[in-house]
């Protein structure tokens, strides 16, 4: 996107560079709040992931291209020689701090991203996806002040017949730009190799998953959702080390538990710190057993499966990773999220679904109906809960999650 349209005033202007990487004091003591995470969970393997969230520091000399949401290729920036680092923000100081900028009545993951690129995480370059109608905005603002913000205008339409051909356009402009940015010359070598890295870590997050809905209690929903949000800010190979160290210790892990009933967890994404449903969750006894979330599943599950090794054959490839089984409720295709919540509940057997609908966010909220009504049809309890970044429904919430257990009991 072109920096500069001339609409903003340097009054808007200033504020917003303010926001983005001078004001510190706006973002909490991620250190003092990892602990008492830390201190629930009783995994020596799960030390590392806590001080990488804590620390939110990416240790690398590469170059470092921000991105939000799950359709931005990570193979493509880490085979053009970046790392891709995943800002997608859920913390309430930033969404607070947004408001400066941002109107009060817009979702509060847009004002938390605009306040939340801090100097220690800075990209070099951030790319935005037109996922919804916030992000798109978003990247017009953002380039007003900005160098170096690319915007990926991808249909939102997840059907491939119909839309293949413009994903991969789109993919191959982002190919294109990286390779003029950093004056790289890139092979398909190298896309393979990023695609090796991305699938082993895959292949690591499915076993934790299929580990974590087959044995009750195996890990908790703090330990979890730990590892995926740190998977947004460390280089893949880092993440898929230490996940093979995590799980090896889980598979010798002796479990004593109290947990009532066996969850899946669909809606908005849950990113570190905004643990609050989950605090209130494990608290009911209920575990989480399974996900169907953009921030977890959404970015860890699907592989890339390789079936022409040209340049061409492998980027029309990502998309298929990427676009076509997306989950993201932007996007036609809510088919696939049902049809991943049914065949999760029925192949692990669980009690129920609950539905996190992250509030002043209308395509979550518009998709709670159609949800309820197919698993109604198929016998499986639902529960939809309506909440943002902030402690004051914590009670209300506790209240509809106990009855909601009370009734599956
Ligand atoms: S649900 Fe969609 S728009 Fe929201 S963070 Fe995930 S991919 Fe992005
Ligand atoms: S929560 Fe909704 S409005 Fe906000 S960024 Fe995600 S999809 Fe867009």
């Amino acid at each position: 996107m072109k920096k500069g349209n001339g609409f903003i005033s340097e009054e808007y202007l200033d504020a917003m560079k303010y926001l983005w990487g001078k004001n510190k004091d706006i973002s909490f003591d991620y250190k003092k709040y990892t602990e008492k995470y830390r201190n629930l969970s009783g995994l020596k393997g799960m030390e590392f992931f806590y001080d990488v969230i804590a620390e939110r520091k990416l240790k690398t000399d590469k170059p470092v291209i921000g991105y939000f949401c799950n359709s931005v290729p990570e193979e493509i920036i880490m085979a053009a020689g970046a790392v891709p680092l995943r800002l997608c923000n859920q913390d309430i100081h930033c969404a607070e701090a947004g408001e400066e900028i941002i109107p009060g009545d817009i979702c509060p993951v847009i004002k938390a991203i605009c306040s939340g690129l801090q100097n220690d995480i800075k990209p070099d370059i951030l790319v935005i996806p037109a996922t919804c109608d916030g992000k798109v905005k978003l990247a017009e603002i953002l380039s007003s002040a900005f160098d170096n913000i690319y915007f990926i205008d991808i249909p939102r339409n997840s059907d491939y017949t119909e839309n293949i051909d413009l994903w991969e356009a789109t993919y191959l402009k982002f190919y294109e730009y990286l390779k003029e940015k950093f004056k790289v010359k890139i092979s398909r070598k190298e896309l393979l190799n990023a695609c090796k890295i991305t699938n082993e870590r895959t292949s690591i997050f499915r076993k934790i998953y299929k580990l974590r809905a087959e044995k009750t209690g195996i890990i908790n929903a703090f330990d979890y959702f730990t590892i995926t949000s740190a998977s947004f800010l460390i280089p893949a190979s880092d993440w898929t080390k230490h996940t093979e160290i995590l799980y090896n210790q889980l598979l010798n892990r002796e479990i004593k538990t109290n947990y009532r009933k066996n969850l899946l967890l669909a809606g908005s994404p849950i990113i570190f710190p905004n643990f609050k449903l989950l605090e209130i969750t494990e608290e009911a006894g209920c575990y989480i057993a399974a996900d169907i979330l953009c921030s977890s599943y959404g970015h860890l599950f699907d592989p890339v499966k390789i079936d022409e090794e040209t340049e061409k054959g492998i980027i029309r490839t990502l998309t298929l990773k990427y676009i076509a089984p997306s989950i993201c409720p932007c996007f036609l295709g809510i088919d696939k999220l049902i049809n991943a919540v049914i065949e999760n509940v029925e192949k692990y057997g669980l009690d129920g679904v609950i539905y996190y609908n992250l509030r002043l966010c209308n395509v979550f909220e518009l998709e709670i109906p159609v949800i309820r009504s197919v698993l109604k049809d198929k016998g499986i309890p639902f529960l939809a809960l309506k909440t943002d970044f902030s402690r004051e429904d914590t009670g209300q919430l506790k209240t509809r999650i106990e009855a909601f257990m009370e009734m599956l009991e």
